[in-house]
């Protein structure tokens, strides 16, 4: 019977050390890009892992040099794709503006410019050169939203969510906040609005029916212990049919006469009317704040384009009480994002919704975007006649994203790629492992690309990426 251990023990001794792999010149050169720990601990995970296949007989028997070849390849392979997972930029030509999973807005070149030449190194975050103090954080931010809203004060925390639990707790955290069973959604990302209630300690009283709430259904719900009416605007949850709600002027009046405050989370909301570019059923926060709202919240990301932040506007005497909450420290807002805050509000107050890309991108029109699509796949002609990839241009629709504008679906012109060797899920994992990563779509085994929310800046590069597969 012959025997296959002594074998295996000889291909098992043949594995090379870790201190051998680390003295070989490619190895080495890893060094300092990587650090030597990290680059240890790689090493013994190469050198284990071939240990526990060749016990599992799934490795051939094998030479020490070839052994140490694989090893060798191993390692670069592994730091390769650490490399790869850093956070980096990438083309969306997916068409969604708001991509949660790709950063949501992009900035406006007003906020890069504050964010790397203002804010990065030391910046007047909490000091005031005039009187040579200290200062407020974020007091501008907080000027410009009260001027943008007719709000009589504002507060910048770390996202939405932060607000809304700030708010809750606030406000209501050992009491009773009354919503709408209609308003109780869930949004991307993990927010729900019965978890934020009961992080917050508020008991979350539901009244009324998924599609119908009447301004009694509130009345019979307060007693002693309620503290808060809360309205949610339900983002990309849409109830359609028969329906009803009161407005929010409505339950402003009716909170203020049972002596409560109204809060109004707005999610996206916009700070001046963008019906002319198709949005019509965000909220306006200064109309929030007009119709009676007390302390109204919305995102930083969504449509007003800027940094992750939530904003609150509102009452003073509230504002002023949430400020100085302790939780208000956990979840205050950082010198970056503040920076880019206050730029793109600039621009809002100047009514530049161009220079705010999320808003540029949403305004181009159908024409504008064929036109490009038809110059991108002319160019791709030029040097590509003998390739077997074709790109032709297809009717579509964008999407705003970030949960704000579901029903608004902007019309756009596709480029369309096929190739005739090579799938279509194949063209989109070769696109997104380009460098920079292009993120594409696939409907109908056809590779979609969006050029609305290509920066035109972005687009020789994305032309590179495109002809690298018709090679
Ligand atoms: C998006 C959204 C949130 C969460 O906002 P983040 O800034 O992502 O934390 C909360 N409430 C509503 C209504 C939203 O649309």
């Amino acid at each position: 019977m012959p025997d296959p251990a002594p074998s295996k023990d000889l291909t098992l001794r043949a594995i090379p050390s870790v201190d051998q792999l680390l003295r070989t010149e490619a190895v080495a050169r890893l060094r300092s890009s990587i650090g030597i720990s990290r680059l240890t601990a790689i090493a013994r995970e190469v050198t284990d892992e071939m240990r526990r296949q060749i016990q599992s007989d799934g490795l051939p028997e094998s030479s020490k040099e070839a052994l140490l070849n694989e090893a060798v390849q191993g390692i670069q392979s592994l730091c390769k794709h650490e490399s790869l997972s850093v956070l980096r930029r990438v083309i969306n030509a997916t068409g969604v503006i708001l991509h949660t999973n790709l950063g949501r807005a992009p900035l406006s070149a007003a906020a890069r410019k504050a964010i790397a030449h203002e804010a990065a190194g030391y910046c007047t975050l909490e000091y005031d050169p005039g009187v040579g103090s200290r200062g407020k954080r974020g007091g501008y931010a907080e000027e410009l939203l009260t001027q943008l809203t007719g709000a009589e004060a504002a507060l910048v925390v770390n996202n939405c969510a932060s607000a809304a639990l700030l708010i809750l707790t606030v406000l209501a955290g050992r009491g009773e906040t009354i919503v709408s069973r209609g308003e109780l959604v869930e949004i991307g990302g993990d927010f729900r609005v019965p978890d934020v209630m009961s992080n917050s300690g508020t008991l979350m009283v539901e009244v009324g029916s998924t599609n119908r709430t009447r301004l009694d259904d509130y009345k019979l719900a307060v007693n002693d212990n309620t503290r808060l009416i809360m309205r949610v605007h339900p983002s990309n949850y849409r109830i359609v049919g028969f329906t009803d709600s009161p407005r929010l002027s409505e339950l402003a009046s009716f909170a203020h006469q049972a002596g409560l405050p109204l809060y109004e989370d707005a999610g996206s909301g916009v700070l001046a009317d963008l019906s002319a570019i198709g949005l019509t059923d965000e909220p306006i926060i200064s109309e929030s704040i007009r119709a009676g709202a007390d302390v109204v919240s919305f995102s930083g990301d969504k449509l007003l384009g800027a940094t992750q932040a939530g904003l609150i506007v509102g009452r003073r005497e509230i504002v002023d009480r949430l400020r100085k909450h302790s939780l208000y420290r956990a979840l205050r807002a950082d010198k970056l994002c503040l920076a880019a805050l206050e730029a793109t509000l600039d621009a809002h107050r100047r009514g530049a919704f161009e220079e705010i890309p999320a808003l540029r991108m949403l305004a181009l029109s159908p024409d504008s975007i064929e036109t490009r699509a038809l110059n991108f796949i002319a160019q791709l002609a030029e040097d590509n006649e003998t390739a077997e990839m074709t790109a032709t241009i297809v009717a579509g629709q964008s999407a705003v994203g970030g949960g704000s504008g579901p029903n608004v679906h902007p019309q756009t012109t596709l480029i369309a790629l096929k190739h005739a060797q090579i799938t279509a899920d194949e063209l989109e994992r070769k696109l997104r492992l380009f460098q920079p990563p292009v993120i594409s779509r696939i409907a109908d085994d056809l590779v979609l690309l969006d050029l609305r929310t290509v920066d035109i800046s972005d687009e020789p590069e994305l032309l590179t990426a495109v002809r690298s597969l018709g090679l």
